[in-house]
């Protein structure tokens, strides 16, 4: 395997599967049996989980609400997304934490570097949930900053697209796909990889980032031995 730690994103929208809202139970076990994959050939997996299928605090903003009040809610999303990937990790007796990055002893631990970097080198899944803890922030900047608190050699950004395009190729029959992109050309060309404070945070840190479409089969192992699937963004 070409990465020994990662960081995987994924998205809430990811785990709706065909619905239009929560959680699809068929899609989070392929997600599971994808990563289970990995951790057989001794990858380190963390795992950051979006909210968006539950609640983002934009949109609350957007029809009067608080935004600090939504985006609390956002991040109590990612817990009940952490919650559900956990189970489905865990029926295929992959051993998993979920840390917290809100307080929610009860339910989680919370969010502890060394410990986190512990359970990974026992070879545990660690799910990150909570976001970074803080409003006004989103999932992907949550996901550079524990990819690089815990030294993850790479984020994998799992989307429904197969990578990054000139151009939205649901719009545009000329889109092209690069293989690979620098941080720089990404942001000359104001192509869409991750908000500007995470795409900006990885790039300071030199972490690479690569997307990849998450929803077809064997596609995160490919990936992970270094297969070039998806667009790598790097230095
Ligand atoms: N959120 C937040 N701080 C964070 C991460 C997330 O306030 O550090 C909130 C925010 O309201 C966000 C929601 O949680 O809209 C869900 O996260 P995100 O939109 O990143 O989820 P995704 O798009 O990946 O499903």
């Amino acid at each position: 395997m070409q990465y020994k730690r990662i960081l995987l994103k994924l998205s809430g929208e990811a785990l709706m599967g065909n619905r239009q809202y929560g959680i699809d139970p068929d899609r989070l076990s392929e997600y599971a049996k994808e990563i289970k994959q990995i951790t057989d050939k001794g990858v380190q997996v963390a795992i950051v989980i979006g909210g968006g299928n539950i609640f983002r605090g934009v949109a609350g903003a957007s029809r009067g609400m608080d935004r600090v009040q939504g985006d609390h809610m956002g991040m109590l999303a990612t817990v009940i997304n952490g919650l559900a990937l956990q189970s489905a990790l865990e029926d295929e007796e992959i051993p998993t934490r979920l840390q917290s990055a809100v307080k929610i002893n009860e339910v989680a631990e919370p969010f502890i570097r060394r410990k986190a970097i512990r359970h990974l080198e026992k070879g545990r899944v660690v799910i990150f949930g909570g976001g970074t803890g803080n409003p006004y922030f989103t999932t992907d900047s949550a996901a550079v900053l524990r990819a690089i608190e815990i030294n993850a050699d790479v984020i994998l950004k799992g989307t429904r697209v197969d990578g990054i395009y000139s151009s939205d190729p649901e719009k545009d029959t000329n889109a092209t796909k690069f293989d690979f992109i620098s941080f720089d050309d990404v942001l000359r060309k104001g192509l869409k990889v991750m908000d500007t404070t995470a795409f900006t945070l990885s790039q300071e840190n030199e972490l690479p980032i690569i997307v990849f479409d998450m929803n077809t089969r064997g596609n995160l192992v490919k990936v992970v031995s270094g297969e070039n699937i998806g667009t790598k963004v790097n230095l």
